[in-house]
């Protein structure tokens, strides 16, 4: 039997993938023999991502949220490489602050960028994977928020609570295609995007997860070589949870108190 975890032969494209967990994901995938595609914004963090991948590899500059922008790229990936068999929605941003004192561009580009632009990228990408015949895999980074109501947060958490809905939603329409969609919804991981904030409330964090320590992006890259090889062929709509035990926790005992 092949090995069911191997992506050899498989093309990936990594929205988010020149940092961050994107980063770590598209490295898990070049590790599982995939040829990747790291799409970016940032020229300087493309180009570090394009050295890291090496030859054989690709960095594509992209802003998700650019519907016809995304249609033209996935096409252009396509044409070189011949088939798309794997997308992994992580592109995302933060922006922290209460509804009623934040401007409404908080809520807008939240949705535009997590919401909008998976929308555009999976529906981008499974066109060639149903009319090929190939079928593919297609995989939303969701979060803890996907589940729970955060302070300071409503957009984020509706438009991650959405990336929940979207992914069930695409694996009962896809399934004929041969599509499986699913989610990972990350904990606590130390990335960029909140450096600055677990730099406050990180050890207490920490403290709350039965695992006793902060996720690394490092701890999602094998769910996402999971989620994308022929070991999850018969597993869609899901969402996987890596968060070192946060979210199932009786908080009755929060800080090793049991
Ligand atoms: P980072 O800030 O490290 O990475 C975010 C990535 O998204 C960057 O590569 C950035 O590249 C890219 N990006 C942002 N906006 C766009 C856009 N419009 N078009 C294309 N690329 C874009 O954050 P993380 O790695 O932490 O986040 C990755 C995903 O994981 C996000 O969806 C986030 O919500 C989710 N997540 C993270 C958690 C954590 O603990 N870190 C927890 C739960 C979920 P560039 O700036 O070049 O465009």
């Amino acid at each position: 039997m092949s090995n069911p975890f191997s992506l050899e032969g498989k093309v990936a494209l990594v929205t988010g993938g020149n940092g961050g967990i994107g980063k770590a994901i598209a490295l898990g995938f070049k590790e599982a023999g995939a040829v990747v595609v790291a799409a970016g914004r940032s020229q300087e963090k493309n180009q570090a991502m394009a050295d890291e991948l090496g030859e054989g590899h690709a960095v594509l500059e992209l802003d998700i949220r650019d519907e016809a922008a995304v249609d033209a790229a996935v096409a252009g990936l396509v044409e070189t490489h011949e088939h798309l068999d794997i997308v992994v929605n992580n592109a995302g941003i933060a922006r922290r602050g209460t509804v009623l004192e934040s401007p409404t561009a908080n809520w807008t580009d939240l949705l535009d960028t997590h919401l909008n632009g998976a929308f555009y990228c999976a529906r981008a990408a499974a066109r060639p994977m149903s009319a090929s015949g190939r079928g593919g895999k297609i995989i939303n980074i969701g979060s803890m928020y996907s589940f729970f109501g955060p302070p300071n947060a409503a957009a984020y958490a509706t438009a991650k609570t959405g990336m929940v809905g979207l992914t069930r939603a695409l694996a009962v329409e896809w399934a004929e295609y041969n599509i499986q969609v699913n989610a990972i919804c990350p904990g606590w991981h130390t990335t960029d995007l909140n450096r600055p904030l677990l730099a406050v409330i990180g050890e207490d964090i920490a403290l709350k997860t039965p695992a006793r320590r902060l996720g690394t992006t490092h701890d999602l890259a094998g769910a996402a070589v999971f989620l994308a090889a022929p070991a999850s062929d018969f597993i869609t709509g899901q969402c996987l949870t890596v968060d070192g035990g946060y979210s199932v926790q009786d908080r009755r005992w929060d800080e090793g108190q049991g």
